[in-house]
């Protein structure tokens, strides 16, 4: 199989000549216009901000730095995350705990939310749990100074409403259904083992 070694320039089909793609575009836009109109409720459009979609519960939203219950961060700087984030957008600074059953805390904890993809790996490598994702996507900034939050942004009291919360690394409410599901699973093997002793299958003519 030859392969080309040479940059051929594009040629036009007589389809894109005539700019037909185009009206074809066009007319898919045209028909989903016309059927929004018709309809009691657009398919197609979530009227955003009053509406707003349901994402689930692992979506990877705005990062949240959880606390202690005296209130101060579980974050011990120990720089895993900012070491596992492939867009090397988590700026740490350490500084020296006061307690001395802590060593570390962060002075400066700041994300660059235009450079993060929201991969999550900053949540899965925390020892501490110090670092979860929430369901919020409302980011808007006015200027790159904007998009880099400190960690003061990073514990805002909206991170403390269970239902917002995102990519974590345990999720109690899907413990508490898998527990549901097991007891169902237990009560199917049971209704079996019942069934069978009711009525016992004849035992199978040994072969030959
Ligand atoms: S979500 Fe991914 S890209 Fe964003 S800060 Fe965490 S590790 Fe970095
Ligand atoms: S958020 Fe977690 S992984 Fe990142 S520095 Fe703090 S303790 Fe370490």
């Amino acid at each position: 199989m030859s392969h080309p070694n040479e940059v051929r320039p594009y040629r036009y089909s007589l389809s894109e000549k005539l700019y037909l793609p185009l009206f074809q575009g066009m007319w898919i836009t045209l028909r989903h216009f016309v059927k929004n109109l018709v309809r009691r409720k657009p398919e197609y459009t979530i009227e955003y901000p009053e509406e707003r979609r349901q994402y689930s519960h692992r979506f990877r939203g705005h990062h949240i730095l959880t606390t202690r219950p005296d209130g101060s961060l579980r974050c011990v700087a120990c720089f895993l995350c900012a070491t596992n984030c492939p867009a090397e957008c988590i700026h740490i600074e350490a500084g020296e705990h006061p307690d001395v059953n802590i060593e570390k805390y962060p002075v400066v904890y700041d994300i660059d939310m235009l450079r993060c993809v929201f991969c999550g790996y900053c949540v899965d490598a925390c020892p501490e749990d110090a670092i979860i994702m929430s369901n919020n996507y409302d980011m808007a900034f006015f200027n790159r100074a904007q998009s880099i939050v400190s960690k003061e942004d990073l514990q805002k009291p909206y991170t403390v409403d269970p239902s917002v919360l995102g990519y974590r690394p345990s999720y109690p409410e899907e413990d508490a259904m898998r527990a549901r599901l097991r007891e169902g699973v237990v009560d199917l093997v049971e209704e079996a083992r019942r069934r069978h002793e009711a009525s016992p299958e004849p035992p199978k003519a040994a072969a030959g």
